[in-house]
């Protein structure tokens, strides 16, 4: 039996942020807001249980953005210091906050979250942060000079948040690096050495998520430049496959990466994305079983976690209940298939 998950965000209901939205601003506040947070979680568990689903998160509904949202309660950054800088390689332009000092981490994060759904589901959970690399890319500097020191001083305060949350029964933390498809030089370089920083001493299972990101129009147009083969995972995935992260979330469906190179990663768990988020149509049980398959030539049956491709954040709800369930009859279909 193939164990799903998903690589995090889920869409906000309505009644709680802007939908259909990157960055959508709450429309609550105070501790209607607070309420809200927890009431959209538990409607998400519910509807990851009920889609079949082993490895549940809290669809990311307490942050605003992935990477912000962890980086609103770290000291040495200057939210009134905005400045507009093209992230992901110049991909798109956000407003980002600086970091004007040493950074260091006061309070916790995400713990108050992290307890609160650990206590309303008994499958397995998973808890994302942004990683120190994508971090650094969505993030101006006036302090470090050096890009590779910044994701250090990052990757020590994600590893004091990720050993409070795994001490609260989180099973697997990821991390999100999408800049890895976009650095991948630095990768090689430092981007290794500060996931390594990040998990020290953590005993949980560990990932590391990357994608060619939400299904926005901004790398829907990167992704026309990539050609007819993506093979930006080629050039990391040694170093990854020797790394001692021990799952890696990739982006498999409707994508252009070949994926015979699944198979550069002998020594991993994979979340193969068989749920492609930038597609409005839920696939069928029969795709994301023939996607399943397409992996299991490459790699061990037992490798294999059937995953989305990336965050469905910006996607209609109802849409991403049908995604849901179409991963978790997609897995069921293709384990049949296997044992049949
Ligand atoms: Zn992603």
């Amino acid at each position: 039996m193939y164990k799903t998950t998903i690589a995090g965000s889920l869409p906000k209901p309505s009644w709680l942020a802007e939908p259909e939205k990157l960055w959508a601003p709450w429309r609550l506040e105070g501790e209607d807001l607070e309420n809200g947070k927890r009431d959209a979680s538990l409607v998400w568990i519910k509807e990851q249980e009920c889609a079949g689903i082993d490895i549940v998160t809290n669809g990311e509904q307490y942050r605003e953005h992935f990477v912000h949202g962890f980086l609103k309660s770290v000291d040495g950054i200057d939210w009134d210091k905005m400045t507009t800088m093209g992230i992901r390689d110049n991909r798109y332009d956000a407003d980002v906050p600086t970091v004007v000092g040493p950074i260091s981490r006061s309070t916790k994060v995400h713990s108050d979250e992290v307890a609160f759904t650990r206590a309303h589901t008994d499958q397995e959970l998973k808890f994302t942060l942004p990683g120190p690399m994508t971090i650094c890319d969505t993030i101006a500097d006036e302090h470090y000079g050096r890009r590779s020191d910044m994701a250090m001083a990052f990757a020590e305060i994600l590893n004091e948040e990720a050993r409070e949350l795994e001490a609260l029964g989180v099973d697997l933390i990821q991390f999100d690096e999408p800049a890895f498809n976009v650095f991948t030089d630095d990768v090689k370089d430092w981007g290794i050495e500060t996931l390594h920083r990040a998990i020290e001493n953590l005993h949980c299972k560990t990932a590391v998520h990357i994608c060619y990101g939400y299904g926005i129009q901004e790398n829907l147009d990167w992704k026309d430049t990539l050609g007819n083969e993506w093979r930006q995972y080629e050039e990391i995935f040694p170093a990854l496959n020797s790394s001692r992260i021990q799952q890696v979330s990739l982006e498999c469906a409707n994508s252009k990466v070949p994926m015979s190179l699944i198979g550069m990663l002998n020594d991993k768990q994979i979340m193969v994305g068989v749920i492609d988020v930038a597609s409005f149509k839920a696939e069928t049980p029969e795709q994301v079983a023939a996607t399943i398959q397409e992996a299991g030539k490459y790699v061990s049956a037992e490798q294999i976690f059937p995953c989305t491709n990336c965050g469905m954040a910006p996607l209609p709800r109802s849409l991403a209940v049908e995604k849901l369930k179409a991963l978790g009859a997609g897995a069921r279909l293709a384990a049949g298939n296997l044992f049949a």
